[in-house]
């Protein structure tokens, strides 16, 4: 008897996976309302749920990951200055007082648009009615093999973590070190990529690394170390007016960061780097900050993707062939940034702002009205240099210095979920900024995630 119902029930979990999965105690059966299944729970992802949840939908969000991780300050995560819990806030926590929101933490293997599914890596495929795909960007290796496996990435609370660790590793493995050039190459700290989150890294260092040497390692004091930006083109911070680029080249020179443009880099192998016309660098600790693209997710739709392997969506942010289905933030291409043919950048800004418009869209749909396109409000762009310096552009003012700085603390504090979250930062700035307290030094905590079988 007990066998029967046990495979009654789950032959009813096969056909109809939102009721075993989506289902809670104190809400409508699933059924009765379209149920849209949203991937991601980042800045798109989240923005989508928060304007859906007040609609007549079912919502299931799904991520690898149980927390939103608050990318901005990652690395000051990887460089020592914030405890790794304070960028990540749990999704349990953000969906808590909302009704028809389920979440799940699992991992979306592939999409069948045809019977509206998604596969999961470790449960019952989630058929959907809507759905909104949120699974932001991967590091682009440009199609190279070897240097993903030699160099540190930072895209995840994991990663930036694996850095800290490098860094501090690398310390401690050139203080045993007796060749005077393997501990030079080991004291030597090369970040490729010179946007935003390149300048802000190599910033960050500089000002971590020189005192953590001299205070704590009395047998490196007559060491150098050496941090170097490196970057494939003639310019840095792109998508920066050039008086703030030149401002920030100016400043991280000052800070003693050796600026390298023109030198694309090509391999990096046995802690050497290899440049594309001939030259090499020996460096210990190498981080890929080279560009982006979209999630492999958007290869499982089937449609012909566009630069940076992003998904062509409507200017209503959905599929031509299929408007049951949206694409947002880091995935998303749709051109009309700044009134022209360019596609709109990657940042967050853009995945809030698509998140909202996906999530008011959908529910239109639901109500059977039309679609608007999506207006984008630019709010602008910072990026910090050090920890008293930033460069800014805010509805087109231009800033540098100090209040630039004031005004990326204000912006990253707004931002971040949740109180604890934002006192623990605050706390954690207050007390370096004051000090010049060099963060956590500890090599080990927060291992990768790995499921127990
Ligand atoms: C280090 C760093 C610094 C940055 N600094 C800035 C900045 O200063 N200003 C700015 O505007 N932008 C910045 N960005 C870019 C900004 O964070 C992204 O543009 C934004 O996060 C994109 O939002 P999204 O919702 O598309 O993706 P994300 O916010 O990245 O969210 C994607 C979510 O999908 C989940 N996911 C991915 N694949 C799967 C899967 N297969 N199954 C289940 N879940 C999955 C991930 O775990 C993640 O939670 C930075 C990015 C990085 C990495």
């Amino acid at each position: 008897m007990w066998l029967n119902n046990i495979l009654k029930n789950t032959a009813a979990l096969v056909a109809n996976p939102r009721e075993g999965l989506g289902k809670q105690a104190d809400r409508p059966e699933s059924g009765q309302r379209p149920c849209v299944v949203v991937i991601g729970s980042g800045f798109g992802g989240l923005n989508t749920v928060r304007g859906l949840a007040k609609g007549e939908v079912e919502i299931v969000l799904l991520d690898r990951n149980n927390y939103h991780g608050f990318w901005p300050l990652l690395y000051q995560v990887a460089t020592a200055e914030l405890v790794p819990d304070s960028i990540a806030f749990p999704v349990r926590e953000f969906i808590h007082s909302y009704h028809n929101v389920t979440f799940h933490m699992a991992e979306v293997s592939d999409i069948d648009l045809d019977n509206k599914h998604v596969s999961i890596t470790d449960g019952q495929p989630i058929s959907y009615d809507y759905l909104v795909l949120a699974a932001g960007s991967i590091n682009n290796y440009f199609g190279n093999k070897v240097i993903p496996q030699n160099t540190f990435s930072l895209k995840d609370v994991e990663q930036a973590v694996e850095i800290r660790q490098g860094i501090l590793e690398a310390f401690e493995k050139a203080s045993l070190e007796t060749d005077p050039e393997k501990r030079k190459a080991l004291l030597t700290f090369l970040v490729v990529g010179s946007g935003p989150t390149g300048v802000e890294l190599s910033g960050a260092l500089a000002e971590l690394i020189p005192p953590l040497l001299h205070k704590f390692y009395p047998d490196l004091t007559e060491e150098k170390s050496r941090i170097v930006l490196v970057e494939a083109h003639a310019t840095m911070l792109d998508s920066f007016p050039k008086s703030l680029q030149k401002k920030a080249q100016a400043h991280l020179g000052q800070m003693g960061v050796e600026i390298l443009q023109n030198h694309e880099v090509t391999g990096v192998e046995n802690g050497v780097v290899t440049f594309k016309h001939g030259s090499k660098m020996n460096a210990g600790t190498v981080v890929w900050a080279a560009g982006v693209r979209a999630s492999p997710l958007a290869e499982k739709l089937g449609v012909k993707l566009a630069h940076g392997e992003r998904v062509p969506v409507e200017p209503t942010l959905n599929l031509k062939d299929h408007p049951e289905v949206y694409v947002i933030g880091d995935m998303a291409y749709l051109e009309g940034y700044k009134g022209g043919k360019e596609a709109y950048p990657g940042v967050a800004q853009v995945a809030i702002q698509m998140g909202h418009q996906a999530a008011k869209n959908i529910l239109a749909q639901v109500e059977g009205n039309g679609l608007e396109n999506f207006q984008y409000v630019d709010k602008g762009q910072l990026s910090t240099i050090g920890r008293r310096d930033a460069v800014a552009e805010v509805f087109n003012l231009k800033l540098s210095g100090f209040a630039a700085w004031l005004v990326w603390v204000a912006v990253h504090i707004y931002y971040l979920l949740g109180v604890r979250n934002r006192l623990l930062v605050m706390l954690g700035w207050a007390y370096n900024y004051l000090t010049f307290n060099l963060g956590i030094r500890v090599v080990g905590g927060w291992p990768r995630h790995e499921t127990k079988k």
